[in-house]
């Protein structure tokens, strides 16, 4: 039998507020000197006081409607005592004993199809500031702290240990991922934005967090990781350490870090500064826009998509947006186009969908859908419109480039020659076709594609090969 994995994940993120949690500091400060974004209340100057962010509640209620859970008819904030040089305070606000939101859930592509993963709690607190190792970690020689973004609006999302590998893990943070970006609460791009803490263990053994994974991928990684040191471990008879980890991100391990805080030394207690919130009557109010399970839905039944290509557009606010802006008359062709092409090929060159002029696009679409051109072509014009965008030159239309290099599909009598071109330059493979030889058929297709630089129809050409072959045996 298999050994059970068992993940848990703890996520953090950031949430898209135009100020900080408990003070007024602009949170746009990515671009920023350090240290430009603070005051009083985020550098914790003695006698400053806590004011709370009104804004930020309504997206932590929002995001706790979304995920379905129950939010408690009163919550507070609390301190949680520790001392590191980015906390300048040497406490953080948080929420301990009376969250805002517990016991919800989300959907999720399981390794067994769809899923539910349990939602703990929900709860509110502040991004410490952030240090710079100058150096690497280990060996820097020195440290300096920004508090640009000590302050900034965190949720806190705790799942049940409910996920069963680390693709799961990943699936769970790609639907969260959606799930905030189309809650318009979350600006998945902004460096930092997401921070995950993972707890894994093998049914039986026990329990490793690793902490402060910065990157989705990161997450995915660091648990591989984990489950094969564990499994050795076990393998050989040892037993795993109960510990906290670090994730070395640019050497994909996990290492032992010597940290063994336990709950009871944060001695958390009431803020004295804050009142508790009674909140639970105002996540009734809000109306949530549409999610991207309801949305998958839509393309569905509205544009007819297949349920995996309904699955990927959806997958980000963006894509689906794209999708919208270009689907006009030809939805099916649209979404096969995004998802099975244009996806790929702007992964491939790390691109945003955002920066393809849906216009370029849609333009594409109708060449196809005429006819015009062959999917070869469509190919072939996509990744030239997406080279000039990454190269920041100007972007040609497909219907320009299609003039450029004459990109045109080719007529009947364009294609007869050819063929008859082809047939006579290769006697072996036609002597070859004549003797049985299926693939001889293919090679001569080959032959008569490359003339046409790919502008010929392959159904259309097979047929025509086949039956001028017939004929002149
Ligand atoms: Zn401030
Ligand atoms: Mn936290």
């Amino acid at each position: 039998m298999a050994d059970e994995i068992i993940i848990g994940l703890e996520i953090h993120c950031q949430l898209h507020t135009a100020s900080k949690l408990f003070c007024g500091c602009d949170t746009d400060f990515r671009s920023d000197a350090p240290n430009t974004h603070t005051c009083p209340v985020c550098l914790g100057l003695p006698g400053s006081m806590p004011m709370l962010n009104k804004k930020a509640v309504e997206y932590a209620l929002m995001v706790a409607k979304a995920l379905h859970c129950e939010v408690l008819s009163e919550c507070e904030f609390s301190r949680k005592n520790y001392f590191y040089p980015d906390l300048n305070k040497a406490y953080q606000i948080t929420q301990y004993d009376k969250p805002l939101a517990e016991n919800g859930h989300i959907l999720i592509e399981g390794d067994n199809g769809e899923k539910k993963i349990r939602i703990t709690r929900i709860h509110l607190e502040e991004d410490p500031g952030r240090s710079v190792h100058m150096g690497s970690q280990e060996r820097g020689r020195y440290t300096l702290v920004d508090y640009n973004r000590a302050g900034i609006p965190l949720i806190e999302i705790v799942t049940e240990p409910d996920l069963r590998s680390p693709k799961e893990a990943r699936r769970l943070l790609n639907k969260m991922r959606a799930t905030l970006e189309y809650l318009n609460v979350f600006d998945s791009e902004a460096e930092g934005s997401l921070r995950v803490d993972a707890n894994i263990s093998i049914k039986g053994s026990n329990r490793v967090e690793i902490k402060n994974i910065s990157s989705y991928k990161g997450v995915e990684k660091a648990l591989l990781f984990e489950v094969t040191r564990q499994k050795n471990v076990i393998r050989r008879g040892l037993t795993v350490e109960r510990e906290t980890r670090h994730f070395l991100e640019s050497r994909g391990v996990t290492t032992s870090s010597r940290s063994k805080e336990e709950e009871n030394d944060y001695r958390y207690f009431p803020e004295p500064d804050l009142l508790p919130l009674q909140v639970k009557s105002w996540v009734d109010t809000i109306i949530l826009p549409e999610l991207p399970d309801a949305r998958r839905e839509r393309f569905k039944t509205r544009y007819g998509c297949f349920t995996e290509h309904a699955k990927t557009l959806t997958g980000s606010k963006k894509t689906a947006d794209f999708f919208e802006s270009v689907a006009g008359n030809n939805p099916a062709l649209a979404s096969t186009w995004i998802a099975d092409y244009l996806l790929g090929e702007l992964n491939y060159r790390d691109m945003s969908i955002d920066s393809v002029p849906p216009s370029h696009f849609t333009d594409l679409l109708n060449h196809l859908a005429t006819e015009a051109i062959t999917d070869k072509s469509g190919v072939e014009i996509l990744r030239a419109m997406l080279d000039q965008i990454a190269e920041g030159k100007p972007i040609e239309t497909p219907t320009a480039i299609i003039a450029r290099l004459g990109l045109a599909k080719t007529g009947g009598d364009e294609i007869a020659g050819m063929i008859g071109d082809v047939i006579k330059e290769n006697p072996q493979a036609v002597k070859d076709y004549y003797d049985g030889k299926k693939e001889a058929l293919n090679y001569l297709v080959g032959q008569v594609m490359k003339k046409s630089r790919g502008r010929a129809d392959p159904a259309q050409l097979n047929t025509l090969l086949v039956s001028r072959l017939t004929k002149e045996e």
